[in-house]
């Protein structure tokens, strides 16, 4: 946990900034909080293979040193346009053992199908848990691990925040706002759970905000309902906001975000407003990464520039109404690996990407697993 008197002070603003930094992690994210724990229990059952997807790269390297550390082989999903924009992550993956395929592959029926319709498929977590899956429910020995969402992954993650509330205390201070980057929840969740306890049981009112791309924005215009979790249908239906699982986000950089659905607790706290969404552009989160790393040092995932984003705006807003409130950012990874986006918004070639009420409207009316309510 530190402050961020540096982001303060280019900010001009009156807000205090905090930010608790998980890319110390070895490799660079707060997934190993989760792949340890799952590839600990996996390997008392006797596993002997686990599958898996990952996006950016992050949930798969941090799987594929958990995997190694326990003696467990590991077989990783690689959404393709990742695969393709990050090549150290995959090589990262095969230094602790891992085997790394680009998908959508030839490999699964899923990933067969998926390019029968599109041979040119960038890939999406989606389709990438698809074919993870199916590898997994064909195989005895073999078993698949999420590396968000689920129930289970977000409860290792809390360790986060369980450590924020008492790294507060210790400066003598209580976050107004607690802001993290959302993909399917677990390092929302992970910062934020234990805040939210301060609020249902010591009547605390802490904001607690997920940020999400505007071009995959399942928590701000998504809808509430029945959904699986996987593009072609394999998981059980979860009940949460989702863009439906067909939904496939344009090949923006921040790649742990490109996923159509939510954790199923996080959904419904949103569905009671007892938590918050927004939704940024990819050059808006670039703009802030920058200002962040120039300010802080850190060079911080594109994921994590969605909070920084957000931080920044709600300080400000403390700037125009002359207050000071505390803001707490969940700096959940290192951007080391993603220095090609970086370029990209340097060089002046990332381009805004708005989706239009249009393309969401197709999305949803695609979803035909049922209605809540
Ligand atoms: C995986 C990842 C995310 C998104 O996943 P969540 O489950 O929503 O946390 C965000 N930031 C980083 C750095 C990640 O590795």
């Amino acid at each position: 946990m530190f402050r961020a008197y540096e982001l303060e002070k280019a900010l001009d603003t009156p807000a205090k900034i905090y930010y608790k930094y998980e890319g110390v992690s070895p490799s660079g994210s707060h997934k190993p909080n989760t792949a340890i724990a799952q590839a600990y229990y996996n390997r008392q059952e006797g596993v002997k293979r686990i599958t898996t997807e990952t996006g950016a790269g992050q949930w798969g390297s941090a799987l594929s040193f958990a995997c190694q550390h326990f003696g467990i082989e590991c077989e990783v999903y690689m959404v393709k346009i990742s695969y393709e924009q990050k090549p150290y992550r995959k090589i990262m993956m095969n230094t602790w053992g891992a085997t790394v395929h680009a998908s959508p592959t030839n490999l699964t029926q899923a990933g067969r199908q998926i390019l029968a319709e599109n041979p040119d498929s960038p890939g999406s977590l989606g389709i990438a848990i698809s074919e993870a899956v199916e590898r997994a429910v064909t195989d005895d020995n073999t078993k698949y691990a999420l590396g968000s969402v689920l129930n289970h992954v977000l409860m290792h993650q809390t360790v986060i925040g369980q450590e924020a509330v008492i790294q507060m205390e210790k400066a003598g201070d209580l976050p107004d706002i607690v802001v993290a980057p959302f993909g399917g929840g677990s390092n929302f969740a992970g910062i934020s759970f234990p805040f939210l306890r301060l609020n249902l049981e010591e009547g605390k009112n802490i904001r607690c905000i997920a940020s999400e791309p505007s071009s995959c924005p399942k928590l701000t215009r998504g809808v509430f309902r029945y959904d699986f979790g996987d593009t072609v249908g394999m998981t059980p239906l979860l009940p949460m906001y989702t863009l439906g699982h067909t939904f496939v986000p344009a090949p923006i950089h921040a790649g742990g975000l490109r996923y159509h659905g939510a954790g199923v607790v996080v959904s419904q706290l949103l569905r009671d407003k007892l938590i918050e969404a927004v939704a940024h552009d990819q050059v808006e989160c670039f703009e802030a990464g920058i200002m962040f790393a120039r300010a802080e040092g850190i060079i911080p995932a594109p994921e994590t520039n969605h909070a920084i984003a957000t931080a920044i705006r709600e300080a400000e807003k403390c700037k125009q109404e002359g207050v000071s409130r505390t803001i707490l950012i969940h700096l959940c990874g290192h951007g080391h690996f993603d220095l090609g986006a970086y370029e990209n918004y340097l060089s002046g070639n990332l381009v805004k990407h708005e989706i239009t009420s249009a393309e969401i409207e197709a999305a949803l009316a695609k979803i035909d697993t049922p209605m809540i309510d």
